[in-house]
């Protein structure tokens, strides 16, 4: 915890600096229960149930400065088994969020910055996005059973748009194939936008509440346009 929190430290505690935050932080009781299930306990000494006391004795700067809210991977199964309903994954946003913005760790801050510009936290181009798209259709219509399989791209009036996770048409080709061949088996009338497709949303994991409504946005926007109605998101 020492690099975390010093010594004197305690001196710029203020228990009401996030009182009017929507969580109920003071009501831990310090039972552990959240420490015991998270998955990251203990790297770099970061513990929930700290974390969560440092919120309630409001150590803004300590812990907004820390590495440990980067260090959650936002599971929320310290939430889950908490007694007193606390909501530390919310929480720890609600820290992020307070950090300046260009100081978010670089992979989150450079994905955020080129999926505002571009629509997707690679700023993958449109054409290449369509050509990668078109290209493991391809493969999948090489397979016995898939014949003539195409991959529907901006088709109005489908029944189902589903969002794609930016690493599946980056390292991680062969993953869409899954999707795709149920969808194949099950005879669904699917599509994927050619814009906007990113299904990651960084606003939310960075605690950037307008980028996350900006993203959400985008995918409403593509429903209207091409007037469908029921969405997979899978993330
Ligand atoms: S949400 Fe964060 S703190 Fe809670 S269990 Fe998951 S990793 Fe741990
Ligand atoms: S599980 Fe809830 S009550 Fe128990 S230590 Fe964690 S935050 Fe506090």
């Amino acid at each position: 915890m020492s690099d975390v929190i010093k010594i004197n430290d305690i001196d710029s505690s203020d228990c009401q600096r996030f009182d009017k935050w929507p969580f109920s932080q003071d009501f831990c009781v310090t039972c552990g229960l959240c420490s015991s299930t998270c998955p990251v306990s203990g790297i770099d000494n970061f513990d929930p149930r700290k974390l969560v006391r440092m919120i309630s004795l409001g150590l803004e700067e300590q812990l907004v400065e820390s590495r440990w809210p980067w260090i959650c991977t936002m599971c929320a199964k310290c939430e889950k088994v908490c007694p007193m309903g606390i909501d530390i994954a919310s929480l720890i946003r609600g820290v992020r969020s307070l950090r300046d913005r260009d100081k978010v760790p670089g992979i989150l801050h450079k994905g955020l910055t080129a999926a505002m510009k571009t629509g997707n936290n690679l700023g993958l181009p449109q054409d290449d996005f369509v050509f990668i798209i078109e290209d493991v259709a391809e493969e999948i219509a090489e397979e016995p059973g898939f014949e003539g399989f195409t991959a529907p791209i901006d088709k109005k009036g489908a029944n189902l748009l589903t969002t794609i996770h930016n690493k599946l048409v980056n390292t991680h080709t062969e993953d869409l194939k899954y999707w795709w061949r149920i969808f194949h088996a099950a005879q669904e009338d699917w599509t994927v936008p050619s814009d906007n497709w990113e299904g990651t949303n960084w606003g939310l994991f960075t605690g950037d509440d307008e980028a996350m409504k900006i993203m959400t946005g985008r995918i409403v926007e593509n429903m209207e346009k091409l007037e469908i109605k029921t969405l997979l998101w899978p993330e």
